[in-house]
Formats: C-alpha cells, structure tokens, sequence
C-alpha cells in the first residue's frame, strides 16, 4: 500500500495518555484530514509519522515500507521518510530567494526540476517573485511557496498541519482552493490536520475525527456530516440544537414533536439532534403545505443575524416544561422576519440525529 499507514499507536506524555489506539491510512491522491478539538492529539500523530516523536507503540509505514515500530524500537531519520512537511510556522530561509527556498531541498537540482519549480510558480501565480526574497511576499504568498518548497523533493506524504491558520479569512478560502487543485494534480498522499471543520469538509476525500487520542469517525466528509455517529461528532460541525424525550414503540416525543428511533428500548432517554438548516420557519398564520406529519409550534424570534448567503436566527420556543429555548436556525436568503414577531416552527425530521441522553 502507497501512501501513510499508521497502525494501532499509542503514545503518553510522562502518564498522559494522548494518543491511544489510533490506526489511519492516508492514500495516495487523497488528501486525509484530521479533525478535532485542541488537544485531542493530532499533531501528535503527525509528529510520530514524520519521525519528530520517537514512536512508543504501533507501527508507521510510508510508501508500503515501515519507517517506524514500536515494539522494536526500529525508526528510519525524518529526512529518510520521503515525507514533506508544513506547519503552521513554516518559517522560509529569509536570504533565499522564492527559487532557492523551493529547491532548498532537492538533492540533485536536474532541469526537469527546475522546470517543474518553474511551472508550478506559474501556476500558482508567483513567477514574478521567483527571485524575490521572502520579505517582500504576503502571508498568503509565502504559505504557497511553503507547500511548494514541501513539495519539491516529490514525497510520497505530505503533512499539513493547520497550513493556513494563519490567513484571514478571503485569503485563506482562495489559498487553500488553489493548493487543494495543486496537491490533487501532483498524486500525493495528503495528511493534515485542522480544528475547522469547514476546512476539512471543503478539502478532505477522508475525514478521520478524533477526540481524546482516539479515532471516534473516518469517512468521506458527506458520510461524517450527515450521519455522525455520537453527539460529539455531530456538535463538531457547529452549533446544534437539542431535544428531549422518551421511546415509546419506537418513537420519541419531544417539543419539537415526534420523531422515529428505532433500536432504542421503551423508557430509554434520547437526544435529538437538529442542526440550525434543520428547523423550518415560516410566518405565523400562513397557510403552508406541510409534509405528512409534520408538527408546527409556535415561536418567537428573538435575533436576525444575516450573514451574506445565508441567515442566522434565534427564536424562542415553548421547552415543554414550561420554560422556554433558544433554537439556532439557519435559512437561506436575507429576507427575514421581524424581531418580536411570531413564526411557525417545525424540524425537517429526515435530518434529524438520535442519540442515547448522556
Ligand atoms: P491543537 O489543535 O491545539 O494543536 P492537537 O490536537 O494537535 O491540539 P497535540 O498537540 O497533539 O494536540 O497535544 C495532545 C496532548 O499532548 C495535549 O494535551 C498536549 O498538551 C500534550 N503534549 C503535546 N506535546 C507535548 C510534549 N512535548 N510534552 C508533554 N505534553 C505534550
């Protein structure tokens, strides 16, 4: 197997335990990115497949050969592991130039070479620096050289962590689409890592979720976002609205009303899950075509917040125990209801998640 191999890895600081268990293959043309909370021990992992962490437990293979193993104590140099690496400080040598800088690394500097540093300047417009010095670039400039400088020496694995951190916001959309096109085209076998979820949904072809030093989810961005496997993963996608009930023959009331859960008990306590797109509004009093089973309640709103392309709200519903909720709901568009004003409440139950109450 080409590409990342890391199998069964644990690894403690002192008696911290940060990683445990963790095994993840990162193909070749695919890029893999791991997602989760600070802490939860990704770059840690990327430091073990690098060879910047002596590995503990486990083993590490790169390009089908192992470079790691822990029980052996056998670990091949980092600079002998046919990996490229970027961080999130990826510091350029500031007296060379953008040219000297990406062909810092390769061995034997053939024209081929040349004319690929050549090429992929050009297309990641930069030709007009080639000979400029790192100083005179943007941030967003300097992270393209960065990866291209990773690049250069053709790895077989590239290591990302958090690449574009440190862009705001424009810049870091438009950077990030143009590494992504370049990484896809050269076939390499992509890790990184990022604590954004966007991030990772707009880059990855594999998502591997962790928390707590574990793998909790690995799947296609789609499979993760739209069937979490826990409250955890479906809350590291952003604010999520939840709802209370108990299963009765397969169903569970709750004030937002009745969804299906199947395989729980009668008398087990669940969650619902509801993302903001997952809460339908529509103006009080208005007549709307309702699917089959669909509940409305009244709500009230209580903030606008457009954004742009869509919409934010807070509206206010009854809880059901006579107190009252803020759901987050998110709507296309911008035009919106007013504040104070009552609105028709329902969940679009075919997005809805269901899990055991913790
Ligand atoms: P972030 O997103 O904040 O970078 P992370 O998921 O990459 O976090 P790691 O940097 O891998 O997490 O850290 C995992 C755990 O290991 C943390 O609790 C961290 O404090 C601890 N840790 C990391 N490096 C060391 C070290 N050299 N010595 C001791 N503890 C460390």
């Amino acid at each position: 197997m080409s590409g990342l191999e890391m199998n069964r890895i644990r690894h403690a600081f002192g008696n911290d335990m940060v990683l445990d268990d963790v095994s993840l293959v990162a193909g070749p043309g695919k890029l893999t990115c791991l997602l989760g909370p600070s802490g939860c021990g990704k770059t840690t992992l990327l430091r073990l497949a690098a060879g910047l962490e002596s590995l503990q437990q486990g083993q590490v293979a790169i390009q089908g050969v192992t470079v790691a193993d822990g029980a052996s104590g056998f670990s091949v140099a980092p600079e002998k592991r046919d990996v490229g690496l970027m961080f999130q400080d990826y510091a350029l040598f500031p007296h060379l130039n953008v040219f000297e800088n990406i062909a810092f690394g390769i061995e034997n500097l053939s024209p081929e070479r040349r004319q690929w540093i050549k090429d992929s300047l050009e297309h990641m417009g930069l030709s007009h620096h080639t000979y400029n010095y790192p100083h005179t670039l943007s941030g967003g400039q300097q992270q393209r050289v960065a990866l291209l400088r990773a690049l250069a020496p053709e790895p077989g694995v590239l290591l990302l962590d958090e690449p574009f951190s440190g862009l705001d916001v424009t810049r870091r959309a438009q950077v990030r689409e143009e590494a992504l096109t370049f990484l896809k085209q050269s076939g390499v076998a992509v890790m990184m890592v990022t604590h954004d979820p966007e991030e990772a949904m707009f880059m990855a072809d594999h998502i591997v979720i962790m928390n707590e030093g574990r793998v909790v989810q690995a799947g296609t961005p789609v499979q993760t976002y739209f069937h979490p496997v826990s409250a955890f993963v479906t809350e590291l996608f952003g604010p999520v609205n939840r709802c209370r009930g108990t299963v009765t023959d397969g169903q569970a009331k709750t004030q937002l009303g009745t969804f299906d859960a199947p395989g729980f008990e009668n008398g087990t306590e669940i969650v619902v899950m509801l993302r903001p797109e997952a809460i339908l509004i529509s103006p009080s009093g208005e007549d709307v075509p309702a699917k089959k089973g669909t509940h409305f309640i009244s709500g009230r709103v209580d903030s606008t917040h457009p954004l742009g392309s869509s919409s934010h709200l807070h509206i206010i519903i009854d809880d059901g125990n006579g107190g009252e909720q803020v759901l987050h709901v998110r709507t296309p568009g911008i035009s919106l209801p007013a504040v104070g004003s009552s609105v028709n409440v329902s969940a679009d139950m075919t997005n809805a998640f269901i899990f055991p109450a913790d």
